[in-house]
């Protein structure tokens, strides 16, 4: 193998997959461009690394999954985020949708149940200098009180119903975009818009989630 040959089959697996996501229908140039940017080898465990670029999800250790990047871009693409807006992430996992939202908007905030996770994520992020994500550890169903209300939300694991929590900490207009679901399968992706009253459902596509788990999980050190 010539020198160099390793990062030219990178780059040419990221713009077949950005190709790939723009024939599946995303046209937002923004999300595509944000897709672009974001090295999705550094949010995957290293012997998965040449798998970065497929258009699947792949596990990322405690039984959960960095999603799949045509859902990313997709929801992304739903949330409709705007440069001067906050963005709430239940469910951070491996990191990469908040880092895919981090250069459209003001500022992320994501929870995660799971302490590894949280912590590697923590340290993972910083090293790319992602400076406008904030971190949490806990359950995401609660929202984030202290910084809400946000613009906007997506959660990245499947609820039997919206988490009333999370309604409550949307701004009157908002959007929040979640699977929902009772089990592993049947799950739809869900549009939320917030009224005055109360909220509007849209439902969009099929997709498969890890479940919203209730609580937090230590999982000692990691
Ligand atoms: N957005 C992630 C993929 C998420 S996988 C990424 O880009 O990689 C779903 C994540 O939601 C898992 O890490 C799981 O631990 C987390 N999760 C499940 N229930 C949760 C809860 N109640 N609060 C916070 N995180 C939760």
């Amino acid at each position: 193998m010539a020198l160099g040959d390793g990062a030219v089959t990178t780059e040419t697996k990221k713009i077949q997959l950005i190709m790939e996501l723009r024939r599946m229908g995303i046209t937002d140039t923004r999300v595509l461009a944000a897709l672009e940017r974001v090295p999705r080898e550094a949010f995957v465990p290293p012997k998965f690394a040449a798998q970065a670029y497929d258009n699947t999800a792949l596990p990322i250790g405690q039984g959960q999954t960095i999603s799949q990047p045509y859902v990313v871009a997709y929801m992304t693409e739903k949330l409709e985020v705007g440069k001067r807006m906050t963005v709430l992430e239940v469910g951070t996992g491996s990191g990469y949708q908040a880092a895919v939202l981090a250069p459209l908007c003001r500022r992320v905030y994501t929870i995660e149940r799971h302490r590894p996770l949280y912590r590697e994520v923590s340290r993972r992020l910083a090293n790319l200098g992602l400076q406008n994500i904030f971190t949490r550890y806990g359950d995401g169903a609660e929202g984030w009180p202290e910084q809400a209300p946000f613009s906007r939300i997506i959660v990245t694991a499947a609820a039997p119903e919206v988490p009333p929590a999370l309604v409550e900490q949307l701004v009157v207009g908002g959007l929040m975009v979640l699977p929902l679901g009772p089990g592993l399968i049947d799950q739809e992706l869900t549009l939320v818009r917030r009224t005055k009253r109360g909220h509007e459902i849209e439902r969009l596509i099929g997709v498969r989630f890890v479940p919203l788990v209730a609580g937090s999980v230590d999982g000692g050190e990691d």
